[in-house]
This record gives C-alpha cells, sequence and structure tokens, in this order.
C-alpha cells in the first residue's frame, strides 16, 4: 500500500498532536510531503570514530566507541555534576552531566560498549565531553541513521518543548519507514540517463540519510537540478505562450530612414555588441510576436543609437515610437541626443514632460493624433490620457526599474495590438539572476565600451585626508575641469542628512571662495526650477563644482566633469556607487572617482570599496553586489517567491542553474506542449506546480 504524502503530518508515528501543532506553527509542516522537503541546513560527519588518544584539544563534534566503567559525583557550587569515567583501548577521557544525572544513572550501563558523540573539552588534565549524545553500538549499527546525520532547521521553542534534532531524524526515520522510502520520479529516464543523474527516491534518502559525503553530493546535485529544471521550464513556458498569444506588429522591411542613417549619418562605428543587440532587436521586431526585449548597458556604453536606430525600423513600416524616461533632465538628454542624431534627416521628434507648456501640449496631441510626428521622447507624462498615438510601434523605455509593470502596460492599453518594448538599463544585472527571474525574457547586452574610452581612475580616501583631495581639486579646476561632490541623502527628507549636505556645501564654499571659483548646488528640496537653473548652471560651465545627492545618479551629461568625489561613500550601495561614477569619463581626459569614508568601515563596505576600486566591469560589480545583498533585496519583493529556492542557491549553483535552463530549453523545443510520452512525468510534475505554492509540494 502507498502512502499519500499529503496525509497530515499528526499520522506519522512518533509525531502526535502536540509536536504536529509544533511543526506546523515552527517548520509550516503540514503534511508528509512538507516533511519530506524539510532539507537539512547541514550533516554532522559521523563517518569516523576516533581513538581517545587521538583526541585533540580543540576538536570539533567527534564520536568514539569505550565503555563507562563507574560514576563519581562531584559537589560545585550550585549543585552537583556527575562524572562518568569512559575508557576504550587507548585511554581514557571523562563525560560529565549538570542535567538530567538521575537519568543517566538509571539508564546508562556500565561496562556495555557505546557510542559517544559530542563536542570535546580539554579540562583538568584530562579530556571531557559535557551532555554526549549515547547509544549502545549495537543498536547503532543496526540503525537506519546513515553515518552522516542530517542537522534540520529548527527554533528555539521548538527545541525548548523536546523537539529536538534528533526527535526530528527519528520523525524522519518514520517516515521513510512508512513509505517504503518508494517517490514518485519527477524527471523523465533518457534526462537521468543523460546527466547520470540519482534517481528520485535514492536522492531523498540521501539528502535525509547520506552514507557518506559522496552520496550526499549526488543527491544534493540531483535535488538541486530538479528544482531550477522546473523553475527554468515554467519560466521558458509561460513566455512562449505569450510569445504565441500576443501579435505583434511585423516590421518587416528595412527601409529608407534606417538605410540613410546607416550609410550617410552613423556618427562612428558602432562597436560589435551595438551590431550584435541591433541584429537581436532587428529579429524581434519582424517575428509577429511583440518583442519584450531588456537592454543592459554599462553607464556609456551607447544605448541611445541602439535606441534610435530601432526607431527608424519603426518608422520604416510607418509606425511611431516614443521613449520614456524617468526624470525630466534625462528625457531633454534623451531629446537632445536624438535630435542631433536625426539631424540631418527629416523625421519630427518631439518633448513632452511635466513642464510642457499648454500651446506645445496641444500640437504635440494634435500631431501624435495625426500621424505626424514620429517620434516622442517624455516622462511619466506620456502616459496620460489625453496622449493618443495613431499607430505606436515601438516604446523605449529607459532605466527600467523606476516604472512597474502597470505603467509600462498603460502605454499600449490604448492601442489594440501592443508596441513591442524595448526596456533599456544600465543597472546590469547578474546573468543568473536574470535567468531565474526572468527565464526567457530576452535580454540584450552591450557588454563592450566604444573604443578609445579612458579608465576611470578610481581610490578610496579617509576623511582625514581631505587636504589632499582639496589640493587635488585644485589641481583639475586649474586644468579646466569640473567636478562633483555628491552626498548620501537616504531619504531626502531625512534632517541629519540634508544638515550634512549643508555643512558640506559650506566648507566647500569656503576652500574655494568666489569669485576664482564658482559653485552649484543641486538636491531633491529644491524646487524643480531652481534645480533646474544650477543644473544648467554647471552644464554650461559657468560653475567648477556641483555640490549634490543622488539626484544626479541618472542622466546627466557633462563631458568636462572628470571627477566624482562620493562623500560617506560607505553609505551608499555598489550598483549606486557605480551609477555615480559613471557620471564622470565621458569625455576625452583622464577621469577620476574619488570614494570618501570615515575610518571605522564594515565588513561589507570593505568589499564595496575594493569592488570599485578594483574594477568598473558593471556585470562584476552586480555580482558582488548579488553576493553581498541577497536576491531578494535587488529584486524586490515582487519577485521573491521564484527566488524562494529550497535547496539550490541562485549564487554557488550558477552552473546547474545553466545547465537545468539549457534542458529545459531543450525538452521544450522538441516537445513545447509536452504530449510525447517520454516527458509524462515532466507534464504531470509541471501540471502539479500550478496547485501548489511551491515545486516541492506536488509529490504524490
Ligand atoms: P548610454 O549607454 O550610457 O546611454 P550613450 O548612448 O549616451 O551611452 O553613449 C555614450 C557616449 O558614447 C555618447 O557620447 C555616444 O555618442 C558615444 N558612443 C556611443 N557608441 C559609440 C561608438 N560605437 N563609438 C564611439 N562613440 C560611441
Ligand atoms: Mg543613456
Amino acid at each position: 500500500m502507498s502512502v499519500n504524502l499529503q496525509t497530515p503530518i499528526d499520522y506519522l508515528k512518533g509525531v502526535g498532536p502536540q509536536r504536529a501543532d509544533l511543526l506546523r506553527s515552527e517548520l509550516g509542516i503540514h503534511t508528509y510531503q512538507d516533511l519530506l522537503n524539510l532539507f537539512p541546513n547541514r550533516y554532522l560527519d559521523r563517518t569516523q570514530y576516533y581513538k581517545i588518544n587521538q583526541l585533540q584539544r580543540n576538536s570539533a563534534e567527534v564520536q568514539i566507541i569505550g565503555k563507562v566503567v563507574g560514576f563519581q559525583e562531584i559537589a560545585q557550587k550550585r549543585g552537583k555534576r556527575l562524572v562518568a569515567k569512559f575508557q576504550d583501548d587507548t585511554g581514557i577521557m571523562e563525560l560529565v552531566w549538570f542535567r538530567s544525572q538521575k537519568w543517566i544513572r538509571d539508564n546508562i550501563k556500565p561496562n556495555v560498549p557505546y557510542v559517544i558523540f559530542g563536542k570535546v573539552n580539554w579540562f583538568n588534565g584530562t579530556f571531557s565531553m559535557p551532555h554526549p549524545e549515547m547509544e549502545v553500538l549495537q543498536e547503532h549499527e543496526n540503525n537506519l541513521r546513515s553515518s552522516m546525520q542530517a542537522v534540520y532547521p529548527s527554533t528555539e521553542k521548538l527545541s525548548n518543548k523536546g523537539v529536538t534534532n534528533k526527535v526530528l531524524n527519528k520523525i524522519m526515520q518514520s517516515l521513510f519507514l512508512e513509505t517504503n522510502g518508494r517517490f514518485v520520479e519527477t524527471l523523465h529516464e533518457p534526462l537521468l540517463d543523460e546527466l547520470k543523474l540519482m534517481r528520485k527516491s535514492e536522492a531523498l534518502f540521501n539528502i535525509h540519510f547520506p552514507k557518506n559525503q559522496e552520496l550526499l553530493a549526488k543527491a544534493e546535485f540531483r535535488l538541486k537540478f530538479e528544482e531550477l529544471f522546473y523553475i527554468q521550464l515554467q519560466l521558458i513556458l509561460k513566455n512562449l505562450i505569450h510569445k504565441a498569444k500576443i501579435k505583434g506588429f511585423n516590421f518587416d522591411s528595412v527601409g529608407t530612414y534606417f538605410n540613410t542613417f546607416y550609410k550617410n549619418h552613423l556618427p562612428f562605428d558602432l562597436t560589435n555588441a551595438q551590431k550584435r543587440v541591433l541584429k537581436e532587436i532587428r529579429q524581434d521586431l519582424g517575428s509577429n510576436a511583440q518583442m519584450n526585449r531588456l537592454l543592459q548597458g554599462d553607464v556609456g556604453s551607447g544605448k541611445t543609437i541602439v535606441a534610435f536606430m530601432s526607431m527608424l525600423m519603426a518608422l520604416d513600416n510607418g509606425f511611431q515610437a516614443c521613449l520614456m524616461a524617468p526624470t525630466e533632465i534625462l528625457a531633454i538628454q534623451h531629446f537632445q541626443g536624438l535630435g542631433e542624431l536625426a539631424a540631418e534627416m527629416d523625421i519630427s521628434i518631439k518633448l513632452l514632460t511635466g513642464s510642457s507648456k499648454t500651446k506645445q501640449r496641444k500640437i504635440i496631441h494634435e500631431t501624435l493624433e495625426n500621424g505626424e510626428l514620429q517620434i516622442l521622447i517624455g516622462t511619466h507624462a506620456l502616459l496620460e490620457d489625453k496622449v493618443k498615438f495613431q499607430n505606436l510601434g515601438l516604446a523605449i523605455i529607459d532605466e527600467q526599474h523606476r516604472f512597474g509593470v502597470a505603467q509600462r502596460s498603460k502605454l499600449w492599453e490604448k492601442n489594440s495590438i501592443p508596441p513591442h518594448i524595448l526596456v533599456m538599463t544600465a543597472t546590469p544585472i547578474p546573468r543568473t539572476l536574470a535567468m531565474s527571474v526572468y527565464g526567457d525574457l530576452d535580454i540584450s547586452v552591450i557588454d563592450e565600451l566604444p573604443p578609445g574610452r579612458q579608465a576611470i581612475k578610481t581610490v578610496h580616501r579617509f576623511d582625514k585626508n581631505r587636504l589632499k583631495v582639496m589640493r587635488f581639486m585644485r589641481d583639475e579646476i586649474e586644468k579646466g575641469r569640473q567636478i562633483y561632490v555628491v552626498y548620501p541623502l537616504i531619504q531626502e527628507s531625512e534632517k541629519m542628512d540634508y544638515k550634512d549636505l549643508m555643512d558640506g556645501y559650506e566648507s566647500i564654499v569656503r576652500d574655494f571662495p568666489q569669485p576664482k571659483y564658482q559653485i552649484s548646488i543641486v538636491h531633491g528640496q529644491m524646487k524643480p526650477a531652481d534645480k533646474d537653473f544650477e543644473m544648467q548652471r554647471f552644464v554650461k560651465g559657468e560653475t567648477q563644482i556641483m555640490v549634490a545627492t543622488t539626484v544626479i545618479e541618472v542622466g546627466v551629461n557633462v563631458q568636462n566633469a572628470s571627477v566624482m568625489i562620493i562623500e560617506s561613500s560607505e553609505r551608499f550601495g555598489l550598483s549606486q556607487l557605480h551609477q555615480l561614477r559613471g557620471r564622470v569619463g565621458r569625455g576625452a581626459e583622464q577621469s577620476y572617482c574619488i570614494l570618501m569614508t570615515g575610518h571605522k568601515l564594515s565588513q561589507d563596505s570593505k568589499v564595496r570599496l575594493e569592488t570599485m576600486t578594483r574594477t568598473s566591469d558593471g556585470f562584476e560589480i552586480a555580482e558582488v553586489d548579488l553576493r553581498l545583498r541577497g536576491p531578494g533585496d535587488i529584486m524586490g519583493t515582487q519577485q521573491s517567491g521564484i527566488l524562494n529556492l529550497k535547496i539550490a542557491n541562485i549564487i554557488k549553483d550558477k552552473d546547474i542553474l545553466q545547465s537545468a535552463r539549457f534542458y529545459a530549453k531543450r525538452i521544450l523545443s522538441n516537445d513545447p506542449s509536452l504530449v510525447q510520452p517520454e516527458h509524462q512525468a515532466i507534464l504531470n510534475t509541471y501540471r502539479a506546480l500550478g496547485k501548489y505554492k511551491n515545486i516541492w509540494n506536488y509529490i504524490s
């Protein structure tokens, strides 16, 4: 008779109502299935037996075979302790109890071989083991329990109420006895054979009761693979379904706009990465399905021209295009940048932001609706109801993380067929993370900077060396350069941060006196018009120093600015530091980034600073960031469901993830509906996935 794994945990031998309640409330274990999938945190290696004369003063947990040869009670300040002499053929040591002394005296038999297990101390000239785990040697040998002992996740309440790790191990044994340890296979045979994966039942047995390290490793591999495989399968299928369902405009012709620009107006040779990405986009646009592509490229990697040339493909097919940016400054810059690229061509481009004048707006609304206006660039203002395109074919969104999906879809609610979507981001998402979260969302990467860029020199300086930094600033200004000084304003409303900024500003004004030096200041509490005025002064070169908060993080492009000084840089996250640094190094001059910090630094800050000074590769920085902060923090709570892995770790198990993805893709490309008989196990598992919260809850 096979046991149903959905059976409530109360029914398992050794559980009972009280323990069942505890297991539910403390570990979320409701059914046999849940218990089966309570994977150990670690293992105590009990494959080794030590002799007493092999013990070291700083031994970890060890197990020893020997006999108790006598008890002794020793009075101490409060109460007494019970000491047993424990002997093997190499020596003698002590076992010590401070509690449960009566039970020990009544139950531990002298002169019978025992296996003891625990941590050894060196005390009063002998080795001693307090409160050892003890088991009669003969029972130990008969036991189902393997020689590596699983250590399960636990809570204080559980152990206080007597559900110790030993108890959990016992309960797990009951489960395997009742079910005969036979579980439905969830991957298909050919794949198991090809990858030499352990079978399901064997893997589950070995994850709980591994005989040795090798079997444990195989069991772990199999279960991690399975977990990642089904996540990939789900993501890829979702994408396939999306593609099959959502028709897109077919841009089948590459026409005059694109070709004219390419032949006559290209301001520089495209990098290979830019060419590759353009090809990817072009394929999508001609595929009959809606493009949904993420374009990742570090600051300065040249995303703008890719965006522009993609827009030309839309125009060539008689469609309109738009570009939406998160801030007005950025929108203006895009408007100028695209305007320059389009200067020699007959294309109508307009800018729409919150501060566009009513009269301008009216013209934009009209020409947009009658199709005269071909490209519209702007901010959130593009999402207003009054903005109606005649035939929007391509929407480009800059700086993806600032717009929600809901906002994005507002762009095409106005159309019956959605426009193609290209999301551009300068915040590289580590590949592993992108794969796990987006699955098969199409990602293009510009992983190459245009030629001739000088690497930005990045250094870390402590506050006490400020004088030297000041001297350096003066020298750079003397050479005609401009400088950013950025303060952290984690919350623009926080008074203390604001004070730091103003204090900093005042001391800079003191050290760089007018009229020789002119200084701009920009922060979030200023009126937009004032902010803009100050920003413009810096852009025009009227001021040499720009004191600012992170409002300058996105966008500003001042080629002559070659020094970025980040104050209290230990308070910034890695991706923010990287973004800020990207504000310099845009011109031909050697640029610098100086990371100022106080003296005391946390371990994490040290890693961040070390990373920043070592590399400027955005993807590498993103990987470090991922390791420091974990995936949940980076992607936000929205996606954390997917990242809530039970056994795999997307950082450590990168290779398994890649392989799981490869095989999921291969299976789906041969059999997208999983109808072939040999894929039955996978189809069943996949179907069950929809019913339960996570992938470990389907097997029955
Ligand atoms: P980002 O990816 O940060 O948006 P931009 O598109 O603003 O980068 O490009 C940064 C700078 O590099 C711009 O001044 C742009 O003209 C220049 N640029 C882009 N592509 C190339 C290229 N292939 N060769 C030379 N310069 C380039
Ligand atoms: Mg840009």
